[in-house]
């Protein structure tokens, strides 16, 4: 009996794989297309390092699943699950070069205890659902400043800036097309509210917060992508 298995590189998905040579007895692959070296799912005996799994880990992630209840669910360490989090790298590329409006609210959140708060302020595009731009901090000017920003180095243009009328938008917004008006913020607050379901440090009325600061900001920006290429 001859079985064939086809390898797809963890990393890009290509399957333009190269023998590597064995690292610990097991046969090592090399991806031609982005240099990643890895075993195949096949030989892995530690299920924690499969690729099927640490998919299914970072969907329970964005899908309202805390660190431990995935760590008992897969039956994998907590460490593991928490290194999954720290080790993604998440680059969120703009989908269209014109907006025509994007929506910019707060959304609070906290890290290690109740009173400390950390504001996450985002562009918000309400006819594609897509999260365009973020930032975390203060609840100030400058945050608001720095979103303008990254908003402006994206090298995307828009119709207007749709904001509520808290008087630091109108600061930082003060030379675009800035329209003020709860209407027009409807669609984000639908998104704070999808936020709050998804990503279990934002449930509110619970006693779930992130610990760490970088987790805290990698388990948001990995909601985002999900949320934006279409896992969501
Ligand atoms: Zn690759």
């Amino acid at each position: 009996m001859k079985i064939q298995i086809t390898l797809t590189c963890p990393q890009c998905k290509s399957t333009n794989i190269v023998k590597n040579g064995k690292k610990t007895k097991k046969q090592n692959y090399l991806c031609n297309a982005c240099s990643r070296q890895f075993i195949g799912d096949h030989a892995l005996s530690y299920k924690g390092a499969h690729s099927n799994t640490i998919t299914l880990m970072m969907r329970m992630l964005v899908r309202g699943c805390g660190i431990r209840d995935i760590s008992d669910i897969l039956n994998i360490s907590l460490s593991k699950v928490l290194k999954t989090l720290e080790k993604q790298q998440v680059v969120l590329q703009p989908k269209h070069s014109f907006y025509d409006k994007l929506e910019i609210d707060e959304f609070w959140t906290y890290v290690g205890k109740k009173r400390h708060k950390l504001r996450l302020i985002y562009a918000y595009h309400r006819a594609s659902g897509e999260i365009v731009a973020w930032v975390f901090g203060k609840r100030n000017t400058n945050t608001v400043r720095e979103l303008w920003y990254k908003i402006k180095a994206l090298g995307i243009k828009w119709g207007g800036l749709l904001t509520d009328n808290w008087k630091r938008f109108k600061r930082a917004f003060s030379d675009t097309h800035h329209v003020i008006g709860k209407e027009g913020t409807k669609g984000i607050e639908g998104n704070n509210c999808r936020l709050s379901h998804r990503i279990r440090r934002a449930f509110r009325q619970t006693c779930c917060f992130s610990k760490k600061m970088e987790n805290h900001i990698k388990a948001f920006e990995l909601a985002f992508y999900y949320i934006n290429y279409g896992h969501s």
